[in-house]
């Protein structure tokens, strides 16, 4: 197994709604096998295969992403959270390969993950599932998770330069001013979003058979069931034992608005089935510690069970979120956003409870 290499770049990663952009850039000396860019930095967990992180005191790309380098070509895991952090990514991509992207894979329709697709060129296949192709193929801009965290966009940069504001003069105080420039222009960029669906998919698994210096390197699409959002799908590179993630499996706290929560449990224990060393997720620097699923375990049984006894006592959405100990980011998330969330727990537990609609997407 190759070490774990973890930079201390990434926090803005595993803080999905930003908020605390400020004191985050700083520059992390690269380990062994890093390549940096003028935007991301790439971890090479296996040759030719990159973990790919934003530089968040250059740009705002909210998730990672994947490169996989071929005999013949390169795959692209995800595709960031806009068409402008996509094209950086590409440039970036064209300065650690000369080999064509042929591929770009979503491992699901979430904005952060998939809202870059429009800057690939027409030649490339976007693969992901079924369900994400048909999420991307509806006015997804306009339903609760785009609007809800784009929505909140200029409360948050209001924030940061409230808080910037009674900063003495300094480097901190720099270093959030620049962050509120990343965030503004990253309000700019979302204008420029066109969702772009997947035009090739897949609704159980599906392997891209190629080579790297003369040998196999099947690539893996895994869809092991629905939990994160109805149409997860995991990249598995059975020799270099790594998998991308998504955000699937990230280390403890995910978010859970279009999840399927009472469901992600048993498609835990299906990826934990899969043989591999070490996990690159859709957010947070790669790990290797089962503890860390386990984490994530904790954290869905926790919501599950008190959104289940709010859903009991006949607690509205909105009164249920008051009830709830929210973890990870979702404690400093906009009501909103919590509300979405319990709504969508609830309408699991209706669907559950109606023989009639027991497996209501
Ligand atoms: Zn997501």
């Amino acid at each position: 197994m190759r070490p774990t290499q973890r930079l201390a770049a990434t926090c803005l990663a595993v803080t999905a709604l930003a908020l605390s952009l400020a004191g985050c850039g700083g520059e992390a000396p690269p380990p062994d096998g890093t390549i940096l860019t003028d935007t991301h930095t790439f971890e090479e967990v296996a040759p030719g295969v990159y973990f790919i992180v934003g530089r968040d005191d250059v740009i705002f790309v909210q998730s990672n992403a994947m490169l996989v380098v071929t005999d013949e070509d390169a795959l692209v895991v995800d595709s960031h959270v806009t068409p402008a952090a996509a094209r950086a990514l590409i440039a970036s991509i064209a300065e650690v390969t000369d080999k064509p992207v042929t591929h770009l894979v979503n491992t699901h329709y979430h904005f952060d993950h998939a809202h870059g697709n429009q800057a690939f060129p027409e030649d490339v296949a976007i693969v992901g599932h079924e369900f994400t192709r048909a999420m991307l193929m509806t006015d997804v801009m306009s339903q609760p998770t785009a609007s809800i965290f784009t929505g909140n966009i200029p409360n948050q940069i209001a924030a940061m330069k409230e808080s910037a504001d009674a900063m003495e003069d300094g480097e901190e105080k720099d270093q959030a001013l620049n962050a509120i420039r990343i965030q503004e222009a990253h309000y700019v960029a979302v204008g420029e979003t066109e969702p772009t669906p997947p035009n090739v998919t897949l609704t159980s698994r599906m392997t891209i058979h190629r080579t790297f210096e003369g040998r196999d390197r099947p690539i893996e699409l895994l869809h092991l069931g629905r939990g994160h959002t109805g149409g997860d799908v995991v990249v598995l590179l059975p020799n270099e034992r790594v998998v991308f993630t998504g955000d699937l499996v990230l280390a403890g706290a995910a978010y859970i608005g279009d999840g399927y929560v009472d469901e992600w449990l048993a498609t835990l224990d299906r990826f934990e089935e899969l043989d591999f060393d070490l996990i690159l997720p859709g957010h947070g620097p790669t790990f290797s510690d089962p503890a860390q699923v386990d984490a994530l375990r904790q954290f869905l049984s926790d919501f599950w069970n008190q959104a289940s006894a709010a859903h009991e006592q006949g607690l509205s959405p909105e009164e249920a979120i008051a009830e709830i100990e929210w973890q990870g980011f979702l404690a400093t998330a906009p009501d909103a956003l919590k509300i979405h969330c319990v709504q969508t727990a609830y309408s699991r537990m209706d669907a559950a409870g109606d023989p009639e609609n027991s497996d209501s997407a």
